[in-house]
């Protein structure tokens, strides 16, 4: 036998049994390891994502992995302009983030477009490790909203992150969007110095349409919450905002009066927009259809308060992929087709990878004014 002369002359013995032992482990051994190492080549070219969490992934690469994982729920791209799209969208910078990190809420709006659909909240320590991955993509701003911020540990969540943001990662500006009918002066003064903006909505001067809406809880007086956060913020120099959603029960309210009095830094003024699965639509918490306004009417809205200089229109066009909006699982949300389609979550995947499932139009974000002056240290407020 060939294999065994040539044991023979390695070993230099001639106990055949034993040769034969010796060259079934060789020969298992050799086979095992090129078939091991195949599975390893193949498992790389697929996986090679999840090496790139919290990294940026480099335009050449982008297509390769697209190719080779499922888009959410669609299966491997086959769009002929795939490669344009998917480069494009990965090469974005995710300078502004929304973070809705919780869906709960103690007032119940009847055209909230971001409903109670889950109670999921990330520990801290991972949505701070999410936040570090968007700050080396590239963010300069986020925003803490909801759900109602400020429910979550009785505000010391949104707290802790908004430190988090200010003091580690020193981002140039953070801020939050409440209803603000649970902020207490206590929260101001722990955490008051590491924000620069907070935004409280508010549709109506009215308590009554307050009401209609579903603007309140119990006998909660939100006019009042409203007027004691902007003196709150004035006292701890936190930028005063203001947001208001146009719908049927206040398209034909003057605000000016109030809101100047308010004097907040801005006054967003939104259309109220249909989103499926959330306000309008099959397995949504909210029906909103009745709330709608038309652009005429939306645009009468703007043209009664042209005085007040603080007003930022933001139509529904301009409105619905022009934010860049992560859910209470760091997923990117696609509003593209009307509702909110999921990516994986940038805790799995990166934020690079994750974007290209955000939906997000950059040049309509920086056509409404998405960029301007963000951080308290550059506004000249009066405080
Ligand atoms: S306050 Fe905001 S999150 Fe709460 S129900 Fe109203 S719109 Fe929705």
């Amino acid at each position: 036998m060939v294999r065994l002369n040539f044991l023979s002359d390695i070993c230099d013995h001639d106990k055949d049994f034993t040769s034969i032992i010796v060259v079934a482990v060789l020969t298992f051994g050799i086979v095992g390891y090129l078939v091991f190492s195949r599975h390893r080549k193949g498992e790389n070219r697929t996986s090679g994502h999840d090496k790139d969490i919290g990294r940026r992934v480099p335009n050449d690469q982008v297509q390769s992995i697209y190719d080779s994982k499922d888009s959410p729920g669609d299966g491997p791209c086959t769009s002929s302009d795939c490669t344009a799209s998917c480069e494009e969208m990965a090469s974005k910078i995710p300078l502004s983030v929304n973070y809705h990190f919780t869906r709960q809420c103690n007032y119940q709006c009847g055209f909230c477009f971001h409903t109670a659909k889950t109670s999921a909240v990330l520990p801290l320590a991972e949505a701070k490790r999410g936040l570090r991955m968007l700050k080396e993509s590239g963010m300069e701003k986020v925003n803490f909203s909801g759900g109602e911020p400020f429910i979550v540990q009785r505000g010391s969540y949104v707290g802790e992150l908004v430190i988090f943001c200010k003091r580690d990662l020193a981002l140039p500006s953070v801020s939050i969007v409440s209803n603000g009918s649970l902020i207490t002066e206590k929260w101001f003064q722990k955490y008051g110095e590491y924000l620069d903006i907070l935004a409280i909505s508010c549709d109506s001067f009215h308590p009554q349409v307050n009401k209609e809406i579903g603007r309140y809880q119990g006998n909660k007086n939100h006019l009042q919450s409203l007027q004691t956060v902007r003196d709150l913020c004035n006292m701890y120099k936190v930028a005063f905002k203001i947001n208001t959603v146009v719908n049927t029960c206040n398209k034909d309210e003057d605000m000016a009066d109030n809101i100047l009095h308010l004097a907040p830094c801005r006054w967003k003024v939104f259309q109220c927009l249909l989103i499926g699965g959330e306000n309008a639509g099959e397995n949504a918490l909210k029906h909103a259809e009745t709330y709608v306004v038309s652009d005429t009417e939306f645009q009468a809205f703007l043209d009664r308060h042209k005085h007040v200089q603080c007003l930022v229109p933001e139509s529904n066009e301009k409105m619905r992929n022009s934010y860049l909006i992560l859910d209470e699982y760091m997923r990117f949300l696609d509003c593209t087709r009307g509702s909110k389609d999921p990516s994986k979550s940038i805790l799995d995947v990166g934020v690079s990878y994750a974007l290209m499932f955000s939906g997000f139009d950059e040049a309509m974000f920086f056509k409404r004014g998405g960029k301007y002056v963000w951080s308290k240290a550059d506004m000249k407020l009066d405080w």
